[in-house]
């Protein structure tokens, strides 16, 4: 049974904040000294999560993502694949990572019924890679990546969010990457939310640029498809065995094809991620609601899902940052 909101769009994934931790401070995301966190009994409970999974799968959503924050740093992660995997109708469960602890894990996720990973990597040059992210170590994102291929939680995407005066120069360098070997590279538009949201409007890169100094430096880009089933358009280099993706937030929305709903780590369903209309399911859940209550309350947040965003209109702060809603 599919889920169908006020304009037409079939509901079937849903992205899911499982903390609001990060061991990372990428200076687009999140301030120095990091953000505000919500104690404990704020965030949802596995068991919470899994009531919220299996009443999503009640209403046709078959794919989850787990994000953040950083999903694995927060505590029993692979007990919660394990137990989302074992959701009936639960078809494709992936992850958003920046990587850093993918090596540790990449087998044991994989175990407990992951199906795939996307890597959030911004740079190949070890110390800018430092100065972007504040504390991390890219050999250690690299060895995740590596580590998460040979176990096959395939295929792994690389997304780079591209930012002028930032990483932008190394374009070419990612692209260049999907020539040499199965690299999925998806280049993405930086969004004007953030710790501020002035600087991240100027870092902004239009992909249609991005996708000109790929082509005027390696060749044309030919259409090529994928797994999954996201916003991203996908494209390959002549030979090519990796793909390249762009993701367009700003200069193209993709709110007429949008099929998701948004779950933060506090317990609140966002019908969309550019909207601070959220509807408190945590609320409910600690009010003794089981999954049927909990499906009702997500088909009506669906109802209210708004036809699209307006943020290339207009710079307006989304109250909660991308590590709370899970980006
Ligand atoms: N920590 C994980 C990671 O970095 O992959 C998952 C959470 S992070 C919020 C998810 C994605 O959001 C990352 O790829 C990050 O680059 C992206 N992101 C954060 N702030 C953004 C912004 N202002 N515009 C575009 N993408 C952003
Ligand atoms: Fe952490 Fe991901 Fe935000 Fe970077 S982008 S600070 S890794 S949540």
């Amino acid at each position: 049974m599919a889920c169908v909101d006020a304009f037409n769009r079939s509901i079937s994934y849903i992205r899911i904040s499982v903390t609001d931790r990060c061991n990372l401070r990428c200076v687009y995301c999140m301030p120095e000294e990091g953000v505000k966190l919500r104690k404990h009994e704020e965030i949802l409970t596995f068991e919470e999560i899994e009531t919220v999974v299996k009443a999503a799968a009640s209403l046709g959503i078959t794919k989850v993502r787990l994000t953040g924050g950083e999903p694995l740093v927060r505590k029993g992660i692979v007990e919660l694949v394990r137990k989302i995997a074992s959701v009936p109708g639960v078809e494709d469960l992936a992850m958003t990572t920046n990587g850093t602890l993918l090596a540790q894990y990449a087998q044991a996720l994989k175990e407990a019924g992951l199906k795939r990973v996307n890597v959030s990597l911004d740079s190949l040059r070890p110390e800018r890679f430092r100065r972007i992210t504040r504390l991390g170590n890219l050999e250690d994102v690299l060895r995740g990546i590596e580590a998460a291929r040979k176990v096959g939680l395939t295929p792994v995407k690389v997304n780079m969010v591209v930012i002028d005066g930032l990483n932008r120069d190394e374009v070419v360098d990612f692209a260049r990457l999907t020539l040499e070997d199965e690299w999925h590279v998806r280049f993405i538009e930086l969004m004007p939310i953030g710790p501020n949201v002035e600087v991240n409007h100027r870092g902004y890169v239009p992909m249609s640029e991005v996708r000109q100094e790929i082509e005027e430096a390696l060749g044309s880009l030919i259409p090529a498809r994928i797994t999954g089933n996201g916003p991203a358009r996908y494209y390959r280099l002549k030979g090519a065995p990796g793909t390249i993706g762009f993701i367009t937030p700003i200069s193209e929305h993709f709110c007429y094809r949008c099929n998701r709903l948004r779950l933060t780590a506090d317990g609140r369903l966002r019908p969309c991620l550019l909207s601070d209309y959220e509807i408190d399911l945590k609320g409910a859940l600690r009010s003794g609601a089981g999954v049927k209550e909990i499906a009702r309350l997500m088909k009506e947040a669906v109802l209210l899902k708004p036809q699209r965003h307006h943020i290339a209109e207009e710079i307006f702060p989304v109250s909660r940052v991308m590590s709370e809603i899970g980006g």
